[in-house]
C-alpha cells in the first residue's frame, strides 16, 4: 500500500483519513474480485446473519450488504426473529458451512440473551470465519500462521503502517483488552515487532503508560477518556472508540475515546471520529471474504 506523507508538525498532525483509505481498499477488493471471477470463475459470497431487531445492528447489516454487492461479491442476508431458538441458529450456521457458494459467514453481535454467542461463533467453519473470532483463527493469529483476523484491528494496522512503515521496536500501548479489538490489535502489533502493553480497567498509572507510546490505540468505549497530556509528542494515535454523547440542543454527536483536539496538538498522526477507524472495518471484511474464498479454492489470495 502507499504511504501517505506526514504533514510537517507546524501545520498540525496528519489526520488519517479512514474514509479515503477504506474507499481505496474497497476499490482494490472490487478489482481483485473481478479478476478471480474472470480467471478462476467463482464469485466469493458473504452470508450475514442477523437475529432480532436491534436498530444499530440492522444498519450495520444493511451497510455490509450494500458494500458487499458494490465490490462484486455475492451478498446473502438471513434475518431471524429475536426469539429464534439457539438450535435453529446453529442449524443455519451448519447449512452455511456446507454451502460451497458461501465463503464468509458473519453472525452479527450482540445476540439475544437466550443464545450462547460463543457456541454459535465456535460453530462457524474457521475457513469461513471472516470476523476472525473462532478460537482456531485466534490461535493462528497469535502463533503467526495464516489466519482470518478480526476486521477492526486489521483496519487499524493498515492505517498505522500508512504513517509508520517500520513498526519494529516501537512502543505500542493498546488500551482495552476485548477479543474483538484490544487483544487481536496487540497480537498484530507484536507480530510486527512492536513492544506491546495491553492496558485495561485495572491498569495502574494509565496516563503514564500511555505517555510512553509511539503508537497509542484506544479501544475502551469511554468518551474522550484519553486526554492530550496522555499522548507522547510525535505519537501515532488510533481511536477505535465510537461513543454517542448528548449535545445541549438535545441531539447527539459521535466522539471517540480520545479527546481529539487536545491529542491532535501533540500527535504526529491521528484518526478522527467519525471518519477514522469506522469505515475500515467493512472494507477489511470484504478483503477477508475474498481471501477466504481464494484459500478455500487453492488460489493464492491477492496482496491488497
Ligand atoms: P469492550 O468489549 O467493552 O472492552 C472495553 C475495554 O476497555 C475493556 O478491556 C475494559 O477493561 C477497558 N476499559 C474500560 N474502562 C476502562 C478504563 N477506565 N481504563 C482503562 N481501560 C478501560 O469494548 P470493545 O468491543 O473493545 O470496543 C471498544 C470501543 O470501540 C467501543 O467504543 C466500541 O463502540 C468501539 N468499536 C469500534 C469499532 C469500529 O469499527 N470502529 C469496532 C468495534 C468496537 P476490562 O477488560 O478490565 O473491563
Amino acid at each position: 500500500m502507499t504511504t501517505a506523507p506526514l504533514a510537517d508538525s507546524a501545520a498540525g498532525p496528519h489526520v488519517i483519513d479512514g474514509k479515503a483509505i477504506a474507499a481505496a481498499l474497497r476499490a482494490r477488493v472490487a478489482e481483485a474480485t473481478a479478476d478471480v471471477r474472470r480467471v478462476h470463475d467463482f464469485q466469493p459470497g458473504l452470508a450475514v446473519v442477523l437475529v432480532g431487531e436491534d436498530p444499530a445492528s440492522a444498519v450495520y447489516v444493511r451497510n455490509k450488504g450494500k458494500a458487499t454487492t458494490e465490490a462484486g461479491l455475492r451478498s446473502l442476508e438471513y434475518k431471524l426473529a429475536a426469539d429464534t431458538p439457539e438450535e435453529d441458529l446453529l442449524a443455519l450456521v451448519e447449512k452455511l458451512n456446507r454451502d460451497d457458494g458461501v465463503d464468509g459467514i458473519l453472525v452479527q453481535l450482540p445476540l439475544p440473551g437466550h443464545v450462547d454467542a460463543d457456541k454459535v461463533l465456535n460453530a462457524i467453519d474457521p475457513a469461513k470465519d471472516v470476523d476472525g473470532f473462532h478460537p482456531v483463527n485466534v490461535g493462528r493469529l497469535w502463533t503467526g500462521e495464516p489466519a482470518l483476523a478480526p476486521c477492526t484491528p486489521t483496519g487499524c494496522m493498515r492505517m498505522i503502517r500508512g504513517v509508520m512503515p517500520n513498526i519494529s521496536g516501537k512502543e505500542a500501548v493498546v488500551v482495552g483488552r476485548s477479543n474483538i479489538v484490544g487483544k487481536p490489535m496487540a497480537a498484530m502489533l507484536l507480530a510486527e515487532s512492536a513492544t506491546v502493553t495491553i492496558a485495561h480497567s485495572r491498569t495502574h498509572d494509565l496516563r503514564e503508560r500511555c505517555r510512553t507510546a509511539d503508537i497509542l490505540v484506544a479501544a475502551v468505549g469511554r468518551p474522550e477518556m484519553i486526554r492530550g497530556d496522555w499522548v507522547k509528542p510525535g505519537a501515532v494515535v488510533i481511536d477505535v472508540g465510537i461513543n454517542r454523547v448528548p449535545k445541549p440542543d438535545g441531539k447527539s454527536r459521535l466522539v471517540g475515546d480520545v479527546a481529539y483536539a487536545e491529542a491532535a496538538a501533540r500527535a504526529r498522526a491521528i484518526t478522527p471520529v467519525p471518519g477514522g477507524v469506522g469505515p475500515m472495518t467493512i472494507a477489511c471484511l470484504l478483503e477477508n471474504t475474498l481471501v477466504a474464498a481464494c484459500r478455500r479454492r487453492g488460489v493464492t489470495p491477492p496482496d491488497l
